[in-house]
């Protein structure tokens, strides 16, 4: 078992996209099949610009915003106007919550094909802590946080999971506040000086360090190490390989 970093941790803390699961890549698919079949049937109009979307606008305009944001931002940039609607519209609706919710949908069909790839090296450590009896729980403010982590079988892996329905539930603040992290602790029975936080967002590390946890990894699998310890990492790793 790990010795070092882990020694004196007696539960784990994961944050779901980017550090267990690759989730990143299903958003940014459904994100483009959804805004490109959309620019394609519409008949461009002086002022649109109906470039296909890019990888340039998963980070600039949708990445890590409420869905709704991300269709806002997108068309923004292309110089489309659209009714707002409301949030019951359906997915063919010509509106931003219509195009969101086309998004939404996309990415529960990828989900369920099996497009959820968990990280290896993840594995490898939830391997180590399963074998070492450390308790482990999730905590993402995804509303699909259960159907991923069952269509990638890792769900049994899990004693607790804090999840964005969670969040409403029981009126938690979300990231960067520690509130989730400090939840998940809780169920699991382990106070946050014994429990590990492992994160690859700037806001993650931020709530590692506001609850005062044991540990704070950051995984870094995009280059902003400094970063992430600035915000509040004791440790960063490419990828939790390195400590299983
Ligand atoms: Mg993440």
């Amino acid at each position: 078992m790990p010795a070092g970093p882990l020694e004196h941790v007696d539960a784990c803390l994961f944050d779901m996209d980017g550090v267990l699961t690759d989730t990143a890549r299903i958003h940014s698919a459904a994100w483009r099949e959804t805004f490109d079949a959309f620019l394609a049937a519409r008949p461009e109009a002086a002022g649109e610009d109906h470039r296909p979307f890019s990888d340039d606008d998963y980070a600039a305009n949708v990445d890590g915003l409420p869905r709704e944001d991300g269709v806002r931002n997108f068309l923004a940039s292309r110089g489309v106007a659209l009714p707002e609607g409301t949030p019951e519209d359906g997915p063919d609706a010509g509106t931003v919550h219509g195009l969101g919710q086309r998004k939404n949908a996309l990415v529960g069909r990828l989900i369920d094909e099996g497009g959820v790839v968990v990280y290896p090296g993840t594995l490898a450590l939830l391997d180590v802590l399963r074998d070492r009896g450390t308790p482990c729980a999730v905590v993402s403010s995804s509303a699909n946080t259960k159907r991923v982590l069952t269509a990638a079988g890792v769900l049994d892996r899990f004693s607790a999971v804090v999840d964005g329905s969670t969040l409403q539930v029981r009126g938690l603040k979300g990231k960067p506040a520690p509130d989730t992290f400090l939840a998940a602790a809780a169920d699991l029975g382990v106070p946050p000086d014994r429990a590990a936080v492992f994160e690859d967002a700037l806001a993650g590390v931020e709530a590692g360090r506001a609850g005062a946890f044991g540990l704070v990894v950051g995984v870094d699998r995009v280059g902003h190490a400094d970063a992430l310890r600035e915000h509040g990492a004791d440790l960063v790793v490419a990828d939790l390989q390195e400590l299983a």
